[in-house]
Order: C-alpha cells, then sequence, then structure tokens
C-alpha cells in the first residue's frame, strides 16, 4: 500500500467526468487500499479516486457515526436512488485545503453501488456520511463543493482559489506526515 498525492484545485483531472469502473479485480483493489491509506495519512474522512488522479468511479469513506462506530465503505460506481430532505452543513475538501464553507445538501440518501469484492451494496444514509458520500459523489462528476457555493461567496473566495491553482497552499499547510489535530476534509 503507498499513500498518493492528493491533487489540489487547479489539477484538471479534479474536473474530469470519471468513468465507470469495468471490472473490479486486484488491482482496483490495490487503487481501494491506497485510497484509504491516503485518506487517513491526510487526516480526511472521504475521498474520490480523481483526488489521487484516477478519474474511475470510486470512492472512499470512514466517518464517525456514533461515540465509537465509524462507517467505513468503499463504494464502486455509486448511483443515488433516492434522496430526502434538504440541510446545510460545512465542509472541507483536501483538494482544496484551506477552506470551510457551508454546502446545502440532501439530509438523507440511497446510494447503491460495489464494495471492492464486487458485491452490491444498498446503503441508506443520513447525516454527516451523507454529506460526505454526496460530496465524493460530486468529485466523480468533476464538481468541487466550491462549485455549490453562492456566485456572491465564489466571487469572495475567488483569490485563495487563485492562489491554489496556482500552486500556493495556505499558511499551516502541512504535508500529511507532520499534521496533527482533527482533520475531517472530504
Ligand atoms: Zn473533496
Amino acid at each position: 500500500m503507498s499513500v498518493r498525492p492528493v491533487r489540489i484545485y487547479g489539477d484538471p483531472v479534479l474536473r474530469e467526468r470519471a468513468r465507470e469502473v469495468t471490472s473490479v479485480d486486484d488491482t482496483l483493489r490495490q487503487l481501494v487500499a491506497d485510497m484509504r491509506e491516503t485518506m487517513a495519512a491526510y487526516g480526511g474522512v472521504g475521498l474520490a479516486a480523481n483526488q489521487v488522479g484516477v478519474a474511475q468511479r470510486l470512492l472512499v469513506v470512514d466517518v464517525p457515526v456514533e461515540e465509537h462506530a465509524r462507517a467505513r465503505h468503499a463504494l464502486i460506481n455509486p448511483v443515488v436512488r433516492r434522496r430526502a430532505g434538504s440541510v446545510s452543513g460545512e465542509e472541507g475538501c483536501l483538494s482544496v485545503p484551506g477552506l470551510w464553507e457551508d454546502v446545502t445538501r440532501a439530509e438523507r440518501l440511497v446510494v447503491t453501488g460495489l464494495d471492492e469484492e464486487g458485491r452490491e451494496v444498498e446503503l441508506d444514509v443520513e447525516g454527516y456520511l451523507a454529506r460526505a458520500i454526496q460530496h465524493e459523489m460530486d468529485h466523480l462528476d468533476g464538481v468541487l463543493f466550491v462549485d455549490r457555493l453562492s456566485p456572491l461567496k465564489r466571487q469572495f473566495l475567488r483569490r485563495s482559489l487563485d492562489a491554489l491553482a496556482r500552486g500556493e497552499l495556505p499558511e499551516g499547510h502541512r504535508p500529511p506526515a507532520e499534521r496533527t489535530g482533527p482533520g475531517g476534509q472530504l
């Protein structure tokens, strides 16, 4: 397993619509393992394959759901079957470091896909897990959370985003090995 570098805002792969996975094989399982390791190393709770430079429809999440429980899933070719409600909440993204903004998402959803063994899975999720899956599914369509903000808000963030696109990481941004603190980005 290995930690892969997370692609940052401005990298064209983050704007690609990822392709369907056609074969759940050992190569894909290696990618899943690397994505989990990368997510953990960066202190993230979700990661889409685009974020490590692979435009395939695959995401992983590792979200605390109760005090001592976490929801850990790999979802291949995910499809939303039902969505309900609407809720605003704060999000950060490993590919857009330094920015945390409120985003409105469905409150609850049913999503289907395959796990890394190729088995069909159906998840009925709510709360932050539902938010994380929607955020990662956006990545698979080349959409970033900042795209979902109001035009005014985006204009306000323009300089920060342009700086990221030029390769200037925000003050205090550390490589994964030096990170401490809660993390929680997607
Ligand atoms: Zn993200």
